[in-house]
């Protein structure tokens, strides 16, 4: 809204000075306007992003605007059933409401910076999420099969810094918002013009850093009237937080959960996994028995496969007593990422450790690398 200030008749040294008053009492004026020798500016004000908001939270908007309830229920149905991306696209609202809505609120998508296609139909978006702050998504799209899954971030860079993994070699720089979330998947969707079927908390950051942001958010694509993702659709991962997964199992989260886990051995997992050293393999398979029995799921261990690292007979035989142990799917994942002086274990090499571990009689899933020509797969997101 502009404002018209006073007819300018003086010297324009003068307004310099007066409009820097102005900028400080203000705090900010992103706009001035010369209309008709009259002096118009416009103050920023800070609107806050529909995008992220629950049912709860928009029900306390409305509420403010002395609107009925069920507004919120269509505000929440528009920005996550229907995606819209402005305000003018809730024809269900009326235009009063709509324009005081607007004083305050607004409807913004990221911005991306980056964008690169593979050719298994990968694709890698970086997203600007505030100064000198970007985070990465990847669409994962599987063959002939429905499934196309988002992998989405949780955190700019990580405090963690799992050895095989780029993010955690960067600054850590803080958590995102559910706004930033939900954010990725609207964006990404928007850009690949397709939906999502599934959703994996696995790029950059530690989810269990940032409970509370990526449970709300798992909440909002699980909520049938919004994204409508089945809770087996979601799956939400850590390297090991063992407070995150005990707060999981006494909410009684109803998504898919998967552990990092990444070496069978409790004196060298800790050389991997530097989170080891605060949640300690024996603690964490404890934490992992807890979930199983008091949730009645199964839980799935990701293990990165490293050559000389963590294969071989003795890991492979240490890996099977841990999943004898415990109610788990075991996803191998050959190592993507060359730090250390590692290499990718051959086909050959995988096949052998896969049929190590088979006798656990556990389901064993042997992910392939989508996006690794683009630095898009496991371990890879931060490396440009
Ligand atoms: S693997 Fe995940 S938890 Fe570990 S450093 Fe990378 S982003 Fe952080």
């Amino acid at each position: 809204m502009f404002v018209e200030f006073q007819h300018l008749s003086l010297e324009v040294n003068f307004w310099n000075e007066v409009f820097n008053l102005f900028k400080f009492f203000l705090n900010k004026v992103d706009n001035i306007l010369l209309i008709n020798s009259k002096l118009y500016l416009k103050r920023m004000t800070l609107k806050q992003n529909l995008i992220g908001l629950n049912l709860g939270d928009l029900e306390k908007i409305v509420i403010e605007f002395s609107e009925p309830k069920f507004r919120a229920k269509q505000i929440f149905e528009g920005l996550y059933q229907k995606r819209y991306s402005k305000l003018e696209q809730f024809s269900n609202l009326s235009k009063k409401f709509l324009s005081e809505l607007s004083e305050n609120y607004e409807i913004k998508f990221l911005e991306v910076n980056k964008h690169l296609k593979s050719k298994d139909g990968t694709e890698k978006f970086t997203f600007f999420v505030g100064e000198e702050k970007e985070v990465e998504a990847v669409w994962i799209p599987v063959g002939d099969e429905e499934r196309k899954t988002i992998c989405i971030s949780s955190q700019v860079g990580c405090t963690l810094s799992c050895a095989f993994c780029a993010t955690g070699r960067l600054d850590f720089k803080g958590n995102l918002k559910p706004s930033e979330i939900i954010g990725q998947v609207l964006k990404v969707e928007e850009l690949v013009s397709d939906k999502a079927t599934n959703i994996v908390f696995m790029g950059m950051g530690e989810p269990m850093h940032n409970y509370n942001s990526v449970i709300k958010s798992a909440h909002i694509l699980h909520d049938k009237d919004a994204f409508n993702l089945g809770a087996k659709r979601i799956t939400i991962s850590t390297a090991g937080v063992v407070t995150g997964i005990e707060k999981f199992i006494e909410n009684k989260e109803p998504f898919n959960f998967a552990i990092s886990l990444n070496h069978s051995d409790k004196e060298k997992r800790k050389t991997i996994m530097n989170v080891d050293e605060k949640f300690p393999l024996e603690t964490l398979l404890l934490a992992a028995r807890n979930f199983t029995k008091t949730l009645g799921r199964k839980i799935t261990f990701e293990y990165v496969m490293i050559p000389e690292i963590n294969m071989g007979t003795e890991n492979a035989k240490k890996l099977v007593k841990i999943a004898r142990s415990v109610n788990c799917k075991i996803n191998l994942i050959p190592v993507n990422t060359d730090f250390h002086g590692w290499r990718r274990p051959t086909d050959e090499e995988v096949e052998i450790f896969k049929s190590q571990i088979k006798e656990s009689n556990v389901p064993i899933m042997n992910r392939r690398s989508p996006g690794k020509e683009i630095n898009g797969a496991c371990g890879m997101l931060a490396l440009s």
